[in-house]
């Protein structure tokens, strides 16, 4: 499992980049500011804290 985030909700908070443990996710840079995105999904090790921090629930898991 890794998580998908769905844009149509991401407001980039950037809070699944700062707690993830084993740094799945990048910040890339936007027009509107900086947003998270899923760089390394096979580093998961499916603690689902980025899914219980994201303000907007704009985070699942998915198969791999
Ligand atoms: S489930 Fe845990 S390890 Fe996986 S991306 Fe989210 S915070 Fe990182």
């Amino acid at each position: 499992m890794h998580p998908r985030i769905d844009y149509n909700k991401c407001v980039g908070s950037l809070e699944c980049y700062d707690i993830c443990p084993v740094d799945v996710f990048d910040a890339e840079e936007i027009e509107e500011g900086k947003r998270a995105v899923v760089a390394r999904p096979e580093d998961c090790v499916e603690c689902e804290l980025c899914v219980q921090v994201c303000p907007t629930d704009a985070i699942k898991m998915i198969e791999d």
